[in-house]
Protein backbone atom coordinates (compact mmCIF):
# COMPACT_ATOMS: atom_id res chain seq x y z
CA UNK A 1 0.00 0.00 0.00
CA UNK A 2 1.16 3.72 -0.84
CA UNK A 3 -0.09 6.78 -0.05
CA UNK A 4 -0.41 10.22 -2.48
CA UNK A 5 -1.22 13.46 -1.72
CA UNK A 6 -4.60 14.80 -2.15
CA UNK A 7 -2.83 17.98 -4.23
CA UNK A 8 -1.01 15.48 -6.05
CA UNK A 9 2.54 17.16 -6.64
CA UNK A 10 4.37 14.31 -4.15
CA UNK A 11 5.34 11.27 -4.83
CA UNK A 12 3.97 8.36 -3.35
CA UNK A 13 5.19 7.12 -0.04
CA UNK A 14 5.05 3.81 2.23
CA UNK A 15 3.03 3.90 5.97
CA UNK A 16 6.28 3.96 7.62
CA UNK A 17 7.67 7.00 5.62
CA UNK A 18 4.50 9.43 5.93
CA UNK A 19 3.91 8.06 10.20
CA UNK A 20 6.84 11.03 11.84
CA UNK A 21 5.94 13.32 9.61
CA UNK A 22 2.83 16.18 8.54
CA UNK A 23 1.68 17.51 5.32
CA UNK A 24 2.96 16.42 2.54
CA UNK A 25 5.50 18.42 0.69
CA UNK A 26 2.82 20.16 -1.63
CA UNK A 27 0.91 20.89 1.11
CA UNK A 28 -1.96 18.04 0.64
CA UNK A 29 -2.76 15.59 3.17
CA UNK A 30 -1.92 11.54 2.55
CA UNK A 31 -4.37 8.90 1.59
CA UNK A 32 -3.85 5.73 0.32
CA UNK A 33 -3.89 5.11 -3.29
CA UNK A 34 -7.21 2.90 -2.98
CA UNK A 35 -9.18 2.00 -0.46
CA UNK A 36 -9.07 -1.61 0.70
CA UNK A 37 -12.25 -3.70 0.05
CA UNK A 38 -13.64 -5.50 2.82
CA UNK A 39 -15.96 -8.65 1.24
CA UNK A 40 -18.77 -10.32 2.70
CA UNK A 41 -16.59 -13.49 3.81
CA UNK A 42 -14.27 -10.98 5.35
CA UNK A 43 -17.00 -9.60 7.65
CA UNK A 44 -18.59 -12.72 8.48
CA UNK A 45 -14.81 -13.91 9.98
CA UNK A 46 -13.90 -10.54 11.32
CA UNK A 47 -17.73 -10.73 13.48
CA UNK A 48 -16.05 -12.92 16.02
CA UNK A 49 -12.47 -11.18 16.65
CA UNK A 50 -11.14 -9.15 19.62
CA UNK A 51 -10.58 -5.90 19.17
CA UNK A 52 -6.73 -6.37 19.03
CA UNK A 53 -7.48 -8.88 16.21
CA UNK A 54 -9.77 -7.07 14.18
CA UNK A 55 -7.72 -3.92 14.51
CA UNK A 56 -5.17 -5.68 13.15
CA UNK A 57 -6.90 -7.27 10.10
CA UNK A 58 -7.40 -3.89 9.23
CA UNK A 59 -4.78 -2.00 9.74
CA UNK A 60 -2.69 -4.81 8.08
CA UNK A 61 -4.18 -3.65 4.66
CA UNK A 62 -2.80 -0.04 5.43
CA UNK A 63 0.03 -1.06 7.04
CA UNK A 64 2.52 -3.18 4.71
CA UNK A 65 6.06 -2.40 5.15
CA UNK A 66 5.95 -3.35 9.38
CA UNK A 67 6.64 -7.36 9.46
CA UNK A 68 3.16 -9.23 10.27
CA UNK A 69 4.26 -10.28 13.56
CA UNK A 70 5.63 -7.11 14.15
CA UNK A 71 2.35 -4.90 13.75
CA UNK A 72 0.29 -7.43 15.94
CA UNK A 73 2.73 -6.98 18.75
CA UNK A 74 2.02 -3.50 18.22
CA UNK A 75 -1.54 -3.59 17.83
CA UNK A 76 -1.81 -6.78 20.90
CA UNK A 77 -0.14 -4.08 23.46
CA UNK A 78 -2.38 -1.13 22.44
CA UNK A 79 -5.82 -2.23 22.66
CA UNK A 80 -6.05 -4.05 25.93
CA UNK A 81 -8.60 -4.02 28.35
CA UNK A 82 -5.87 -2.52 31.16
CA UNK A 83 -5.78 0.59 28.72
CA UNK A 84 -9.34 0.44 28.17
CA UNK A 85 -10.41 0.43 31.41
CA UNK A 86 -12.59 3.26 32.61
CA UNK A 87 -15.77 1.95 31.39
CA UNK A 88 -19.09 3.18 32.47
CA UNK A 89 -22.57 2.16 32.13
CA UNK A 90 -21.68 -1.11 33.00
CA UNK A 91 -19.48 -1.57 29.51
CA UNK A 92 -16.90 -4.42 28.88
CA UNK A 93 -13.80 -3.17 28.94
CA UNK A 94 -12.11 -6.22 26.70
CA UNK A 95 -14.79 -5.07 23.78
CA UNK A 96 -12.54 -1.98 24.00
CA UNK A 97 -15.43 0.08 22.21
CA UNK A 98 -18.36 -1.12 23.96
CA UNK A 99 -21.95 0.01 23.36
CA UNK A 100 -24.98 1.16 25.58
CA UNK A 101 -27.84 0.92 24.70
CA UNK A 102 -30.15 3.97 25.30
CA UNK A 103 -33.35 2.27 23.87
CA UNK A 104 -34.39 -0.03 20.93
CA UNK A 105 -32.04 1.20 18.13
CA UNK A 106 -30.48 3.62 19.39
CA UNK A 107 -26.86 3.18 21.22
CA UNK A 108 -24.02 5.23 22.32
CA UNK A 109 -20.68 3.96 21.56
CA UNK A 110 -17.80 4.50 24.66
CA UNK A 111 -14.82 5.52 22.88
CA UNK A 112 -13.36 7.54 26.02
CA UNK A 113 -12.09 4.68 28.26
CA UNK A 114 -8.40 5.14 27.47
CA UNK A 115 -6.31 7.36 29.89
CA UNK A 116 -7.67 10.66 29.16
CA UNK A 117 -10.95 10.00 28.73
CA UNK A 118 -11.32 11.08 25.28
CA UNK A 119 -11.59 9.23 22.00
CA UNK A 120 -8.05 10.80 20.98
CA UNK A 121 -6.96 7.86 23.00
CA UNK A 122 -8.14 5.62 20.49
CA UNK A 123 -5.56 6.36 17.83
CA UNK A 124 -2.97 8.39 20.09
CA UNK A 125 -2.24 4.99 22.50
CA UNK A 126 -1.50 3.11 19.01
CA UNK A 127 0.79 5.98 17.62
CA UNK A 128 2.85 5.89 20.81
CA UNK A 129 4.06 2.68 19.84
CA UNK A 130 4.26 2.72 16.19
CA UNK A 131 6.62 5.82 16.83
CA UNK A 132 8.56 3.88 19.28
CA UNK A 133 8.77 1.05 17.10
CA UNK A 134 9.76 2.58 14.10
CA UNK A 135 12.09 5.19 15.76
CA UNK A 136 14.00 2.06 16.62
CA UNK A 137 14.21 0.34 14.20
CA UNK A 138 15.80 3.40 11.97
CA UNK A 139 17.71 4.64 15.07
CA UNK A 140 16.35 8.28 14.72
CA UNK A 141 14.85 10.36 17.50
CA UNK A 142 11.71 12.87 17.67
CA UNK A 143 10.76 15.91 19.68
CA UNK A 144 7.25 16.49 19.51
CA UNK A 145 6.23 20.26 20.12
CA UNK A 146 2.34 20.48 20.33
CA UNK A 147 -0.06 23.38 21.03
CA UNK A 148 -3.27 22.30 23.37
CA UNK A 149 -6.35 23.35 24.35
CA UNK A 150 -7.39 20.11 26.44
CA UNK A 151 -8.26 16.93 24.78
CA UNK A 152 -5.13 16.61 22.46
CA UNK A 153 -2.23 17.43 24.42
CA UNK A 154 -2.80 14.93 27.41
CA UNK A 155 -3.50 12.43 24.68
CA UNK A 156 -0.68 12.53 23.20
CA UNK A 157 1.62 12.99 26.39
CA UNK A 158 0.03 9.58 27.62
CA UNK A 159 0.61 8.40 24.47
CA UNK A 160 4.60 9.30 24.64
CA UNK A 161 5.37 8.85 28.29
CA UNK A 162 8.40 6.68 28.80
CA UNK A 163 9.10 5.88 25.08
CA UNK A 164 12.17 5.29 24.00
CA UNK A 165 13.49 8.55 21.63
CA UNK A 166 10.92 10.30 22.13
CA UNK A 167 10.37 13.69 23.89
CA UNK A 168 7.05 15.90 24.55
CA UNK A 169 6.81 19.49 24.56
CA UNK A 170 3.37 20.52 25.19
CA UNK A 171 2.38 24.43 25.41
CA UNK A 172 -0.97 24.81 26.95
CA UNK A 173 -2.95 28.48 27.94
CA UNK A 174 -1.95 29.08 31.30
CA UNK A 175 -4.96 29.30 33.80
CA UNK A 176 -7.27 28.40 30.97
CA UNK A 177 -8.06 24.38 31.00
CA UNK A 178 -9.66 22.94 33.81
CA UNK A 179 -8.21 21.66 36.91
CA UNK A 180 -8.96 18.49 35.87
CA UNK A 181 -7.41 18.77 32.61
CA UNK A 182 -4.22 20.50 34.39
CA UNK A 183 -3.66 17.80 36.52
CA UNK A 184 -4.35 15.14 33.70
CA UNK A 185 -0.99 16.99 32.15
CA UNK A 186 0.88 18.69 34.96
CA UNK A 187 0.83 15.41 36.71
CA UNK A 188 2.84 13.17 34.72
CA UNK A 189 6.31 12.45 36.28
CA UNK A 190 7.77 10.76 33.37
CA UNK A 191 11.28 12.58 32.63
CA UNK A 192 10.75 12.71 28.60
CA UNK A 193 7.31 15.28 29.08
CA UNK A 194 7.70 18.58 29.26
CA UNK A 195 4.94 20.89 30.26
CA UNK A 196 4.71 24.71 29.26
CA UNK A 197 2.23 27.00 30.35
CA UNK A 198 2.23 29.84 28.22
CA UNK A 199 1.02 33.27 29.40
CA UNK A 200 -1.59 34.11 26.72
CA UNK A 201 -4.58 32.37 24.81
CA UNK A 202 -4.48 28.82 22.86
CA UNK A 203 -3.74 30.56 19.75
CA UNK A 204 -0.39 32.29 21.09
CA UNK A 205 0.66 29.00 21.88
CA UNK A 206 -0.24 27.76 18.60
CA UNK A 207 1.47 30.70 17.34
CA UNK A 208 5.06 29.43 18.78
CA UNK A 209 4.51 26.26 16.98
CA UNK A 210 4.21 27.78 14.08
CA UNK A 211 6.78 29.48 14.10
CA UNK A 212 9.20 26.91 14.97
CA UNK A 213 7.86 24.69 12.57
CA UNK A 214 8.16 27.58 9.72
CA UNK A 215 12.05 27.82 10.99
CA UNK A 216 13.39 24.58 8.58
CA UNK A 217 17.10 24.24 10.07
CA UNK A 218 15.81 24.59 13.51
CA UNK A 219 13.16 22.06 12.88
CA UNK A 220 15.73 19.86 11.12
CA UNK A 221 18.69 19.98 13.85
CA UNK A 222 16.46 19.83 16.66
CA UNK A 223 14.21 17.08 14.96
CA UNK A 224 10.87 18.28 15.81
CA UNK A 225 7.86 16.60 15.32
CA UNK A 226 4.20 16.90 15.56
CA UNK A 227 0.99 14.48 15.88
CA UNK A 228 -1.62 16.54 14.78
CA UNK A 229 -5.20 15.44 13.39
CA UNK A 230 -4.20 14.86 10.20
CA UNK A 231 -1.58 12.65 10.64
CA UNK A 232 -2.45 9.35 8.68
CA UNK A 233 -1.95 6.50 10.95
CA UNK A 234 -4.52 8.19 13.51
CA UNK A 235 -7.32 8.09 10.93
CA UNK A 236 -6.44 4.70 10.27
CA UNK A 237 -6.63 4.02 13.65
CA UNK A 238 -9.97 5.18 14.25
CA UNK A 239 -11.43 3.14 11.04
CA UNK A 240 -11.21 0.29 13.00
CA UNK A 241 -14.25 0.92 15.93
CA UNK A 242 -16.58 1.74 13.37
CA UNK A 243 -16.30 -1.78 12.22
CA UNK A 244 -16.54 -2.70 15.92
CA UNK A 245 -19.41 -0.27 16.46
CA UNK A 246 -21.17 -2.09 13.33
CA UNK A 247 -20.74 -5.92 15.06
CA UNK A 248 -21.96 -4.61 18.43
CA UNK A 249 -25.05 -3.04 17.18
CA UNK A 250 -25.96 -5.96 14.79
CA UNK A 251 -26.90 -9.60 14.73
CA UNK A 252 -25.66 -10.08 11.53
CA UNK A 253 -23.86 -8.60 8.24
CA UNK A 254 -26.57 -8.66 6.44
CA UNK A 255 -27.85 -5.64 8.34
CA UNK A 256 -27.04 -1.81 8.14
CA UNK A 257 -26.36 0.71 10.32
CA UNK A 258 -26.18 5.24 11.17
CA UNK A 259 -23.30 6.67 13.05
CA UNK A 260 -23.80 9.82 14.38
CA UNK A 261 -20.30 12.04 14.99
CA UNK A 262 -19.13 15.05 17.19
CA UNK A 263 -17.52 16.27 14.71
CA UNK A 264 -14.54 19.75 14.79
CA UNK A 265 -11.32 18.49 12.79
CA UNK A 266 -13.65 16.20 10.69
CA UNK A 267 -10.68 13.26 11.88
CA UNK A 268 -13.46 10.91 13.36
CA UNK A 269 -16.11 11.14 10.85
CA UNK A 270 -13.39 11.24 7.94
CA UNK A 271 -12.14 7.12 9.65
CA UNK A 272 -16.10 6.60 8.70
CA UNK A 273 -16.34 7.52 5.88
CA UNK A 274 -13.09 5.26 4.59
CA UNK A 275 -14.86 2.39 6.99
CA UNK A 276 -17.36 2.77 4.51
CA UNK A 277 -15.92 3.32 0.73
CA UNK A 278 -13.82 -0.14 2.00
CA UNK A 279 -17.45 -1.91 2.55
CA UNK A 280 -18.98 -1.83 6.36
CA UNK A 281 -22.54 -1.30 5.55
CA UNK A 282 -23.08 1.97 6.99
CA UNK A 283 -26.96 3.61 5.75
CA UNK A 284 -25.81 7.36 6.73
CA UNK A 285 -23.55 8.81 8.41
CA UNK A 286 -24.29 12.08 10.19
CA UNK A 287 -21.97 14.57 11.16
CA UNK A 288 -23.12 16.60 14.42
CA UNK A 289 -21.03 20.39 15.17
CA UNK A 290 -21.77 22.49 17.63
CA UNK A 291 -21.79 26.49 16.96
CA UNK A 292 -19.44 26.13 14.77
CA UNK A 293 -20.93 24.91 11.88
CA UNK A 294 -18.66 25.31 9.18
CA UNK A 295 -19.11 21.47 8.24
CA UNK A 296 -23.03 21.56 9.08
CA UNK A 297 -23.10 24.45 6.32
CA UNK A 298 -20.71 22.65 4.13
CA UNK A 299 -22.81 19.42 4.09
CA UNK A 300 -26.68 21.46 4.02
CA UNK A 301 -25.36 23.56 1.14
CA UNK A 302 -21.97 22.97 -0.85
CA UNK A 303 -20.46 25.86 0.50
CA UNK A 304 -17.37 25.63 2.69
CA UNK A 305 -16.71 28.86 4.41
CA UNK A 306 -13.93 28.80 6.98
CA UNK A 307 -13.93 31.09 10.07
CA UNK A 308 -11.39 34.05 11.22
CA UNK A 309 -10.59 32.90 14.91
CA UNK A 310 -13.06 36.22 15.55
CA UNK A 311 -15.34 34.56 13.87
CA UNK A 312 -14.73 31.23 16.03
CA UNK A 313 -17.21 30.97 19.29
CA UNK A 314 -16.11 29.60 22.91
CA UNK A 315 -18.44 26.84 23.51
CA UNK A 316 -18.97 24.10 26.10
CA UNK A 317 -18.08 21.34 23.93
CA UNK A 318 -14.67 22.79 23.11
CA UNK A 319 -12.88 20.20 21.43
CA UNK A 320 -15.55 20.86 18.74
CA UNK A 321 -14.57 24.65 18.47
CA UNK A 322 -12.60 25.26 15.07
CA UNK A 323 -12.48 27.26 12.48
CA UNK A 324 -11.86 25.26 9.60
CA UNK A 325 -11.80 21.51 10.01
CA UNK A 326 -8.16 20.24 8.76
CA UNK A 327 -9.20 16.64 7.51
CA UNK A 328 -11.60 17.80 5.69
CA UNK A 329 -9.34 17.89 2.32
CA UNK A 330 -9.50 14.43 2.53
CA UNK A 331 -13.05 13.77 2.18
CA UNK A 332 -13.51 16.14 -0.53
CA UNK A 333 -10.42 14.33 -2.28
CA UNK A 334 -12.70 11.66 -2.66
CA UNK A 335 -15.76 13.67 -3.77
CA UNK A 336 -14.30 15.43 -6.66
CA UNK A 337 -13.37 11.93 -8.12
CA UNK A 338 -9.47 11.92 -6.96
CA UNK A 339 -8.83 14.62 -8.68
CA UNK A 340 -5.87 16.59 -7.22
CA UNK A 341 -5.70 19.34 -9.45
CA UNK A 342 -9.21 20.40 -8.70
CA UNK A 343 -8.71 19.68 -4.93
CA UNK A 344 -5.36 22.22 -5.55
CA UNK A 345 -7.34 24.30 -6.78
CA UNK A 346 -10.01 24.81 -3.83
CA UNK A 347 -7.28 24.59 -1.18
CA UNK A 348 -5.62 27.81 -3.23
CA UNK A 349 -8.85 29.33 -2.06
CA UNK A 350 -9.05 28.41 1.60
CA UNK A 351 -5.25 28.85 2.02
CA UNK A 352 -6.43 32.10 0.87
CA UNK A 353 -8.95 32.57 3.88
CA UNK A 354 -11.60 32.34 1.31
CA UNK A 355 -14.65 30.12 0.51
CA UNK A 356 -15.37 27.61 -2.39
CA UNK A 357 -18.87 26.71 -3.50
CA UNK A 358 -19.57 22.98 -4.97
CA UNK A 359 -23.16 23.23 -5.18
CA UNK A 360 -23.76 24.04 -8.91
CA UNK A 361 -20.75 21.65 -9.72
CA UNK A 362 -21.08 17.80 -11.07
CA UNK A 363 -19.03 16.62 -7.91
CA UNK A 364 -22.74 18.00 -5.46
CA UNK A 365 -24.59 15.43 -7.43
CA UNK A 366 -22.32 13.02 -6.22
CA UNK A 367 -23.02 13.75 -2.64
CA UNK A 368 -25.71 10.78 -1.97
CA UNK A 369 -23.20 8.26 -2.87
CA UNK A 370 -21.62 9.06 0.38
CA UNK A 371 -24.59 9.49 2.36
CA UNK A 372 -24.03 12.36 4.44
CA UNK A 373 -25.99 14.43 6.30
CA UNK A 374 -25.47 16.43 9.06
CA UNK A 375 -27.01 18.96 11.65
CA UNK A 376 -25.94 21.54 14.50
CA UNK A 377 -26.13 21.86 18.06
CA UNK A 378 -26.02 25.16 20.45
CA UNK A 379 -25.38 25.52 24.88
CA UNK A 380 -29.07 25.38 25.04
CA UNK A 381 -29.68 22.14 23.35
CA UNK A 382 -26.28 20.69 25.05
CA UNK A 383 -28.06 21.28 28.28
CA UNK A 384 -31.12 20.04 27.40
CA UNK A 385 -30.02 16.99 25.94
CA UNK A 386 -28.14 15.99 29.03
CA UNK A 387 -31.02 16.37 30.97
CA UNK A 388 -33.31 14.56 28.97
CA UNK A 389 -30.42 11.64 28.57
CA UNK A 390 -30.43 11.64 32.39
CA UNK A 391 -33.97 11.33 33.12
CA UNK A 392 -34.69 9.14 30.06
CA UNK A 393 -32.20 6.66 30.02
CA UNK A 394 -30.28 7.20 32.99
CA UNK A 395 -26.95 7.78 31.83
CA UNK A 396 -24.63 10.86 32.26
CA UNK A 397 -23.59 12.55 28.44
CA UNK A 398 -20.55 14.83 28.00
CA UNK A 399 -21.03 17.77 26.40
CA UNK A 400 -19.89 17.03 22.80
CA UNK A 401 -21.52 13.35 22.64
CA UNK A 402 -24.55 15.13 23.79
CA UNK A 403 -24.30 17.49 20.66
CA UNK A 404 -23.91 14.21 18.49
CA UNK A 405 -27.08 13.00 20.39
CA UNK A 406 -29.23 16.01 19.52
CA UNK A 407 -27.97 15.59 16.04
CA UNK A 408 -28.83 11.54 15.48
CA UNK A 409 -31.97 12.09 17.57
CA UNK A 410 -33.01 14.41 14.32
CA UNK A 411 -31.82 12.04 11.80
CA UNK A 412 -33.16 8.55 12.70
CA UNK A 413 -34.80 6.30 10.69
CA UNK A 414 -37.32 3.66 11.53
CA UNK A 415 -35.61 0.28 11.22
CA UNK A 416 -31.93 1.77 11.19
CA UNK A 417 -29.68 1.35 14.37
CA UNK A 418 -28.19 4.71 15.47
CA UNK A 419 -24.65 4.78 17.15
CA UNK A 420 -23.82 7.86 18.77
CA UNK A 421 -20.17 7.78 19.13
CA UNK A 422 -18.82 8.75 22.52
CA UNK A 423 -16.13 11.14 22.41
CA UNK A 424 -15.73 12.07 26.16
CA UNK A 425 -16.74 11.35 29.67
CA UNK A 426 -18.50 14.11 31.57
CA UNK A 427 -15.56 13.85 34.23
CA UNK A 428 -13.86 16.09 31.98
CA UNK A 429 -16.34 19.39 31.32
CA UNK A 430 -17.59 19.61 34.88
CA UNK A 431 -18.96 22.87 34.61
CA UNK A 432 -21.40 22.07 32.14
CA UNK A 433 -22.83 19.10 34.02
CA UNK A 434 -23.03 20.98 37.05
CA UNK A 435 -25.12 23.49 34.71
CA UNK A 436 -27.24 20.95 33.19
CA UNK A 437 -27.68 18.55 36.03
CA UNK A 438 -26.70 20.83 39.29
CA UNK A 439 -24.46 17.59 40.46
CA UNK A 440 -20.88 16.65 40.05
CA UNK A 441 -20.10 14.22 37.26
CA UNK A 442 -19.10 10.59 37.79
CA UNK A 443 -15.26 10.08 37.70
CA UNK A 444 -13.43 6.82 37.45
CA UNK A 445 -12.41 5.85 41.03
CA UNK A 446 -8.63 6.14 40.00
CA UNK A 447 -8.53 9.82 39.04
CA UNK A 448 -10.37 11.01 42.24
CA UNK A 449 -8.35 13.73 43.57
CA UNK A 450 -5.65 14.06 40.80
CA UNK A 451 -5.92 17.93 41.69
CA UNK A 452 -3.70 17.23 44.51
CA UNK A 453 -0.82 15.46 42.95
CA UNK A 454 2.25 17.66 42.22
CA UNK A 455 2.52 19.30 39.45
CA UNK A 456 5.68 19.34 36.97
CA UNK A 457 4.89 22.58 34.42
CA UNK A 458 7.12 25.67 33.86
CA UNK A 459 5.18 28.70 33.25
CA UNK A 460 6.83 30.90 30.12
CA UNK A 461 6.03 33.99 28.06
CA UNK A 462 4.47 33.35 24.56
CA UNK A 463 7.98 34.62 23.57
CA UNK A 464 9.76 32.11 20.56
CA UNK A 465 13.37 32.43 21.30
CA UNK A 466 12.79 31.82 25.58
CA UNK A 467 10.84 28.64 24.16
CA UNK A 468 13.20 26.94 21.42
CA UNK A 469 16.41 27.85 24.24
CA UNK A 470 14.24 25.69 26.49
CA UNK A 471 13.70 23.17 23.86
CA UNK A 472 17.93 23.10 23.16
CA UNK A 473 18.40 23.15 26.69
CA UNK A 474 16.70 19.63 27.11
CA UNK A 475 16.79 17.70 23.58
C1 LIG B 1 -11.27 15.99 19.14
C2 LIG B 1 -12.64 15.84 19.68
C3 LIG B 1 -13.77 15.94 18.85
C4 LIG B 1 -13.68 16.28 17.37
O1 LIG B 1 -13.12 15.24 16.63
P1 LIG B 1 -12.59 15.52 15.14
O2 LIG B 1 -11.85 14.29 14.78
O3 LIG B 1 -11.68 16.72 15.25
O4 LIG B 1 -13.77 15.78 14.28
C5 LIG B 1 -15.02 15.74 19.42
N1 LIG B 1 -15.17 15.49 20.73
C6 LIG B 1 -14.10 15.40 21.56
C7 LIG B 1 -14.32 15.16 23.01
C8 LIG B 1 -12.80 15.56 21.07
O5 LIG B 1 -11.74 15.48 21.91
Amino acid sequence: MRYLSTRGHAAPQAFCDILLGGLAPDGGLYLPESYPQVSRADLDAWRQLSYADLAYEILSKFITDIPAADLKAIVSKTYTADVYRFTRNGGDATQITPLTKLEDGLYTQELSNGPTLAFKDMAMQLLGNLFEYVLDQRGQAINILGATSGDTGSAAEYAMRGKHNVKVFMLSPDGKMSAFQRAQMYSLQDPNIFNIAVRGMFDDAQDIVKAVSNDAEFKAKYKIGAVNSINWARVAAQIVYYFQGYFLATQSNDEQVAFCVPSGNFGNICAGHIARQMGLPIAKLVLATNENDVLDEFFKTGVYRPRTSAETNVTSSPSMDISKASNFERFVFDLVGRDPAIVAELWAKVDNGEAFDLSSTVHWQNMPKFAFTSGRSTHADRLATIRMANEKYGVMLDTHTADGLKVALENRQPGLPMVVLETAQPAKFEETIREALNTEPVRPAELAGIEKLEQHVVVMDPDVNAIKQFLVDRV
